[in-house]
């Protein structure tokens, strides 16, 4: 059976990323979000 759910990446953790994975989230709450962060803390700018 296909898979027709949404798929978002989101590259970046810092504030912007963050913000437009729960931005997806909160528009379709059956989407597939993920989000890749290089450094090793997220939302630390937020
Ligand atoms: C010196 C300085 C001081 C500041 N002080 C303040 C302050 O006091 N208060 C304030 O509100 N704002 C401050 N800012 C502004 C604030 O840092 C930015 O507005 C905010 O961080 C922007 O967030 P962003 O998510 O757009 O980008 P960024 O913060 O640049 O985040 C981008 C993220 O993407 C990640 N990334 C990049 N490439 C990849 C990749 N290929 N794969 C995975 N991850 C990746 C990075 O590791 C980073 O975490 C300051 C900025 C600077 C330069």
């Amino acid at each position: 059976m296909p898979d027709n759910k949404l798929k978002v990446v989101v590259v970046g953790g810092a504030a912007a990323g963050p913000t437009a994975a729960s931005t997806a989230r909160r528009r379709d709450s059956a989407a597939s979000i993920t989000l890749l962060e290089k450094g090793k803390f997220i939302s630390y700018a937020a």
